[in-house]
Formats: C-alpha cells, structure tokens, sequence
C-alpha cells in the first residue's frame, strides 16, 4: 500500500456517516508524514548530473541511499502550510492557559524584528559593527531595571525556567563566596514545578510550604522551617492560585534575618507590571519571561527569554556576557576577569535570544510607562470580570478577587461524572485552548483561567457563555457525551500517559500500521 492510502484506510478515515471518501474532514485534511509520501526519485530541484570526481574519502563514501523522501515543492509547501493550519494560537482565538499569559503579538513588535539591522547582524560581527544591536540589549535592561527597582540584569537566560536556573545559581556563589553550605531551598506547595527542579538541579534540597486557607504561603509554618541551613526561599507573586501574597513584605524580612536569599518568581509580572516594584518587596532576584509579560511569542510560536534581576549582593555573579559602555560606545565584556571575574560565566551561547529582545522593547515603548500600567489593570480587570461571571457556576478555589489569572476547583462538577480534564476536553471542540488544569497543586481538579488584558469583552463574554453551558450539561448528567470529548478534532482522546511515556520520534517504514493496529 502506498503512504497515501495506508493513511486514508488506517488513521483518518471517520467512521460511520460521518465517514468521507478521501477520511478528509472539509479542511481538516489528513496529513501524511513527509516521509510516507516519499516517492523514489521525486525532486525539488532539476541538477545536473556531476562529473566523475575521484573522492577523497578513503572508501568511507556512502554506500546506500541516505534515506530522505523524494518530494516535490509543492507536496513539501502544502504539508507543512496544512500542518501549520492544525495549530491552535492565539491568533486564532482566546487562548486561557493559567501562568502562560498567552496575549496577542503586537504586529509592530515582529516589525521591528524584521529590520535588517536587527534580523541579519551576527553574534560574532565586531563589536563595533554592531554598536545599535549592543545598545538595545543596554535599554531593554534599563527597562526592566526601571519596572522592577533591581540595580542588575542578567540578559542572557533563554527562559524562565533557564532564569530561576540563573539566579539559583548566582544564590549558590553567593553562599559560597560567603563560605556557607546552605543547603536548603523552601518552595510553597502552589509553585510551578520548574522551582523546585531548579533548586534540585542546584544541589539544594527541596522544603514545601504549605499553602493557608486563603491560598497564601501560611507565614507562620513558613519561619518555622527557616534556619541556619535555609539558602533561599523561592516564591512567585502573584503566586499560581492568582493570588497576591499580601504578606511579601514581612516575608522577606524573615528570610532575610536568617541569612537567606530572597527568589521571586516572575512568571506572573503581567499582574503586576507598572504598579509594583519587586524590589520594593525585598526581592533578592526575579527572572521575568519577555515571552509572557512583554508579548513576545511564545507555545510553539517562537523561543522564550527570561532575564533575571539581580539585587546588589547578587549582581557581580551575574552570567556574561555584560554590557557596558563609556566613551567609546558599547562594549560586552566576554570574560570572567576585571570587574567581572566572578561572574559564573556563560550559561546560553551569545548574548541571549536577541529577537526577542527586539519585539520586548518594541512593546514597552509604543505603551510607555502609563501603557505598561494599563496593561496589568486591565489583565486584573479581564480575570475579575470572568470570576464574576463564572462564580455561580463554577467553584472558585479561594474567596475573594483575584490577580491577573482566576483559579477553580472542580467541586462543581462533583457527582456529574465529569472531570476537569473532560471539561478542558470538551473546550477543545467548542474552538477554544484549554485552561491550565491540575495546576496548582494546592487544590482538587484545578482549572485556572487566564484571559489577559488583549481579549475584549466581546471575547470574554462568547468564551463565559460556553464555559457556563458545559458547565450546566455537565450538570445535567451529561458526563458520556463530555467522555467523547474531543469529537471534532483531527485525532480523539488520547491515551496522554503512553504518549508522555512511550512516545515514537522515530519513523520506521511499517511502523504505523503496527502502531494503529494495537
Ligand atoms: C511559565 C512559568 C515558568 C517557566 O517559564 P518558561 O519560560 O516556560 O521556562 C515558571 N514559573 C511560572 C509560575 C510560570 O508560569
């Protein structure tokens, strides 16, 4: 059987009625792996044959065919546009993924990328050559020094996760410049997992906090556990219930009088930005991910970036490269000697992910200092306004307004038989991305929604009305149609466990008839 017809008869084909001859669904066509339309032969391009050259490879000339699949242009520009329309993004429709901050990309921001002086310099041009590229790299850092109160920027993480990678490392030099083995690390229970794969990763041993009532890091249980082997505490704020810990202030100080460092996850900085200082708060350090608060593109449309702050008792161990200048223009100093000679060095090849430094700045300055506070009142606004219009429904986790993101529990779908994960399931088929759910921890069947301050009211208003009515069919003992759920997509639900544990990279001719046969 050729590819084609091994994946109409196999995969795609619905069943029943809604059964097509081709298995195509209008515009959902079933696409193929490239290399199951591999045809023996079939080439982009028309070369000439090359001349006889005796090779100078010692015999080691390969042998066979080196196994890629004949194609054509146009099949190679229809699978990956086809492939490309199977994405859900934010510019298709509202995306509420909880702590992901998924807003649009001001098109302005990709414009400004796409500038050649920008888009085609190279890392390793002379210095001098690239003296605009190094100064934007300078004020993007301004910036966030301004926004956040902190004296020092690391610029270079390509991440959050690779930021709290960053600042837990500048945490542990810190200590051991201090000639103290501090080992333990407390993490509230509500955390992202990154925190604590991050302390994990930095040698230190993980201490959970557990969460109070209101959803807070409970502060009594919290100085408890510090002491004279506590390194640091890691904390996000907003934290991931939505929350604002109100008692940041007098944690800090806590922390700080027992000789630990102060790590604040920044995730959540779109609540906040324009209102609050981090360093206010006592922050010792905070990475801030460009791709979530500043716009830049990210869930598959394009790389993160997370810069890390650094107060002043952290910043001399700041990653290179650093940019400085004086006189003569700017400079990045590339080694760990003279000022910089106990940096940790490099952690990301470079000097960070320069486009989205780009579109970062881009953004603060076409909103300005105003803008950027309008932005995090109006991200607080947009979850408030589903809190409001959800609550009668739905059961919020915590009492009380919200943040930036808004957090439910799934008592309300208790004894109808449908899971939070059904419900996500069935937002699928009603054209919308999931919430984040199971996350936190902290309470049952989470579900946290996060609308970000780009979505209208109109946008808000379609997405409440459809969240109410699954809700009320889930109530009206509805739970089969919801274990069906997703029905309209180009593949069903999936076993996500075998897909997480066993998945398939590789292609192997035959391999997907044995695979859709078990
Ligand atoms: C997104 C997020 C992170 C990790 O950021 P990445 O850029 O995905 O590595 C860490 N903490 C919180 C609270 C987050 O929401």
């Amino acid at each position: 059987m050729s590819g084609w017809s091994q994946a109409l008869s196999g995969f795609g084909a619905g069943k029943g009625e809604s059964a097509t001859i081709s298995g195509n669904r209008a515009l959902q066509i079933e696409e193929p792996l490239l290399f199951e339309q591999d045809a023996a032969g079939r080439c982009g391009v028309d070369l000439p044959e090359p001349p006889a050259v005796s090779d100078r490879l010692g015999g080691l000339g390969r042998k066979g065919p080196i196994g890629l699949p004949g194609l054509s242009e146009p099949q190679v520009v229809r699978h990956y546009t086809r492939l490309s329309q199977k994405n859900y993004s934010i510019d298709t429709g509202l995306y509420p993924l909880g702590s992901c901050t998924m807003k649009h990309n001001p098109r302005l921001n990709e414009k400004m990328a796409r500038l050649p002086g920008f888009a085609d310099v190279h890392p390793l041009q002379p210095q001098s050559t690239v003296q605009g590229a190094i100064e934007l790299i300078d004020l993007l850092a301004h910036w966030l020094k301004t926004l956040t109160g902190m004296p020092a920027v690391a610029m270079s993480p390509a991440a959050g996760a690779h930021g709290e990678l960053c600042g837990m490392m500048c945490i542990r030099a810190a200590l051991d410049a201090r000639g103290e083995s501090r080992r333990r690390v407390l993490v509230p229970e509500s955390a992202h997992g990154t925190n604590p794969a991050t302390a994990a990763a930095c040698g230190f041993t993980v201490d959970p906090i557990p969460a109070d009532a209101r959803g807070r890091v409970d502060l009594a249980a919290m100085k408890a556990k510090l002491g004279p082997d506590v390194a640091a505490l890691m904390l996000t704020n907003p934290n991931t219930c939505g929350l604002f810990e109100g008692e940041i202030v007098e944690i800090a100080r806590a922390v700080h009088e027992a000789g630990a460092y102060f790590y604040c996850d920044g995730a959540n900085f779109n609540a906040i930005v324009g209102r609050v200082r981090p360093a206010d708060l006592g922050i010792d350090c905070m990475h801030i991910n460009l791709h979530k608060t500043f716009s830049t593109p990210h869930g598959g449309g394009g790389p993160g970036s997370g810069p890390v702050v650094l107060a002043e008792s952290l910043a001399r161990f700041a990653p290179l490269p650093w940019v400085v200048h004086d006189e003569n223009g700017f400079r990045l100093i590339e080694e760990a000697e003279g000022p910089a000679a106990e940096s940790l060095g490099r952690l990301k090849g470079n000097h960070g992910q320069m486009g989205m430094f780009v579109r970062a700045l881009s953004y603060m300055m076409s909103h300005g200092s105003d803008g950027l506070r309008q932005v995090s009142s109006d991200a607080v606004l947009s979850a408030n306004y589903l809190l409001a219009a959800l609550q009668d429904e739905l059961t919020p986790a915590f009492p009380g307004p919200s943040m930036h993101e808004v957090l439910f529990d799934d008592r309300f779908l208790k004894d109808t038989g449908v899971t939070t994960l059904d419900f996500a399931k069935a937002l699928i088929d009603e054209g919308y991305h999931p919430m984040t759910m199971y996350f936190p921890l902290v309470v049952h069947g989470a579900l946290l929604m996060e609308p970000t301050e780009t979505e209208s009211k109109d946008s808000l208003d379609r997405f409440i009305a459809v969240v109410r009515g699954l809700a009320q069919r889930a109530k009206a003992g509805t739970a089969e149609a919801f274990h069906e759920a997703p029905r309209f997509t180009p593949r069903r639900r999936l076993d996500e466990t075998a897909a997480a544990r066993k998945p398939i990279l590789r292609w192997r001719p035959g391999e997907r008839e044995k695979v859709a046969a078990e």
